[in-house]
């Protein structure tokens, strides 16, 4: 999926604003939004950061636990085909790297 426009765009999300949940996501986006802005990192555009906050939407579902550690991870690149997605994870606490598939055909998804 290609962003073509990072600009914000209308939205309502009162239903979902209450919730602690939806206050901490705000939080640790605009956190990532900052390190990245203080990195300078002059590779990933407001377009990339916005394509990157939503894959990570697109694919919160797909946690996996580090099998040494047991942390909970999320694939941080996916090639996708057809209805199969091929995560790769990356364990922020031990480091390790491993694969793991996940379907796409989800009910949640138009
Ligand atoms: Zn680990």
């Amino acid at each position: 999926m290609t962003t073509t426009n990072a600009r914000p765009r209308s939205f309502d999300h009162i239903r979902h604003a209450a919730l602690g949940e939806y206050q901490d996501l705000r939080r640790a986006v605009d956190a990532l939004g900052q390190r990245l802005d203080r990195e300078q990192n002059e590779t990933l555009s407001r377009t990339g950061f916005v394509e990157l906050v939503t894959d990570m939407a697109r694919t919160s579902y797909a946690a996996d636990n580090c099998e040494t550690c047991q942390e909970p991870c999320w694939p941080y690149r996916a090639k996708v085909d057809a209805a199969w997605m091929d995560g790769t994870y990356l364990c922020p606490r031990c480091k390790r790297t491993w694969y793991c598939g996940y379907t796409t055909d989800l009910a949640l998804l138009p």
